[in-house]
């Protein structure tokens, strides 16, 4: 069986589904790896560094489609509305694809990948468990963007992060806020704290205060009723506006507090809660930055505009939708790790083996044999 490597389309995006490294585990599983021409170049990867390690480049993307049974991609067509609708007419009964779908934003590119009778899986939706962490891509990216989102705010804050005394004075540590403490926000408390930053978080689950205190940060003590804001899953539940309009007062007077503010709030499928308002931005010191990891799914600060760097009276605030694409080596490397575990999971003696009984194919699978099977996804399309 072939496994295929396309260029990734989408504007913009740095990453490759696969770096070299994963390559001899493919191998070893009896699979051919055909990676097309220049598909590593943003993230570091050059065609020579695939073929050491066993891949083929293929120079036309419609000949590595013609020879792929395995499609990995970061983007598949759900994740690249524009660009990859062209990949659809190159999808055949027999093909595989496997890579983010962005499904409940865009449910309707399932309906049509299933139409060509493509099998395809999603990697947004690798059931949080311990059996599927080193598939688990949502948590690789947010490592990635959460350390990213502080190396932001320190290029743009006018200050530095740690405490300094020298002979010219000294030197007050910056001040930092997390707002949502999952995966993006835990790696943002860590690496503000390895700058020396002061730093406070909050999140609705309460569970997370003795993480935030692990972690040498302050947990934000809230008045709010937050007792059902977990689902089964471990993720924050939405709750109603008057939930977050109370909770936008009470964090107030903390965003007016820091200097910086990193935003990662987001529910599952959702938009992302309003958390930071322009009232809030108004309060705190020009020069403070505000970066919202939410910005792909309409921000938690009123005034984040996506991939625009935003000056509201001083006040910097940035809405980076594809950060893990900034640090493209590392995140092609965890990626690949990631997309290849769940295709070798499914490996059995050269075969693939796309057995649903077992809960991460049943949970990822999105389309196959011309309908969508997903039942999240078939909600969204009724
Ligand atoms: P996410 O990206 O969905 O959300 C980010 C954070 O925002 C979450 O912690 C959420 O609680 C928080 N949030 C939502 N609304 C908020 C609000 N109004 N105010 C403050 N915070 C708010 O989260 P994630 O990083 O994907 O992690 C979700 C959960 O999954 C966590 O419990 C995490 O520990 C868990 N997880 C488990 C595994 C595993 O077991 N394999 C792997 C990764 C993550």
């Amino acid at each position: 069986m072939n496994v295929a490597v396309p260029r990734e389309t989408f504007p913009g995006e740095r990453r490759v589904a696969i770096a070299p490294a994963a390559i001899p585990g493919l191998v070893k599983a009896g699979l051919g790896v055909f990676v097309e021409t220049g598909a590593g170049t943003q993230a570091g990867f050059t065609d020579a560094a695939y073929t050491e390690k066993g891949a083929t480049i293929v120079q036309d993307r419609a000949d590595l489609f013609r020879m792929a049974d395995i499609i990995l991609q970061v983007r598949t067509p759900g994740a690249n509305p524009e660009e990859g609708s062209r990949d659809i007419e190159l999808l055949r009964p027999e093909h595989v694809l496997i890579g983010l779908t962005d499904p409940f934003t865009h449910p309707a590119i399932s309906r049509r990948v299933a139409e060509t009778g493509a099998t395809l899986f999603s990697m947004e939706l690798i059931p949080r468990i311990t059996r599927a962490q080193s598939m688990d891509a949502l948590s690789s990216m947010a490592t990635l963007a959460g350390y990213r989102a502080v190396l932001l705010a320190a290029t743009h804050l006018p200050k530095m992060f740690p405490m300094l005394m020298t002979a010219a004075g000294t030197i007050t540590p910056a001040r930092v806020f997390v707002i949502g403490v999952g995966v993006a926000g835990l790696m943002a408390i860590a690496q503000a704290k390895r700058l020396g930053a002061v730093v406070e978080a909050y999140d609705v689950r309460p569970a997370v205060r003795e993480q935030v205190q692990s972690l040498g940060a302050k947990f934000v003590e809230m008045e709010l009723d937050a007792k059902d804001s977990e689902d089964t899953g471990g993720y924050a539940k939405a709750m109603g506006e008057e939930f977050y309009r109370k909770q936008r007062e009470l964090m107030a007077r903390v965003v007016a507090a820091n200097d910086v503010v990193i935003t990662t709030a987001a529910i599952p499928g959702r938009k992302a809660p309003v958390l930071v308002t322009r009232d809030m931005v108004e309060s705190m010191h020009p020069g403070s930055v505000v970066v919202d990891l939410a910005a792909l799914t309409g921000g938690n600060c009123e005034l984040t505009r996506p991939d625009e760097i935003v000056d509201h009276n001083g006040v910097t605030i940035l809405g980076p939708t594809n950060v893990p694409s900034d640090l493209a080596r590392d995140a092609s490397q965890m990626y690949g790790k990631n997309i290849t575990t769940l295709l070798l999971s499914m490996m059995k003696n050269g075969a693939l083996d796309m057995n649903r009984d077992d809960e991460v194919v049943s949970g990822t699978m999105v389309t196959h044999g011309g309908h969508v099977v997903h039942p999240r996804i078939v909600e969204c399309l009724e």
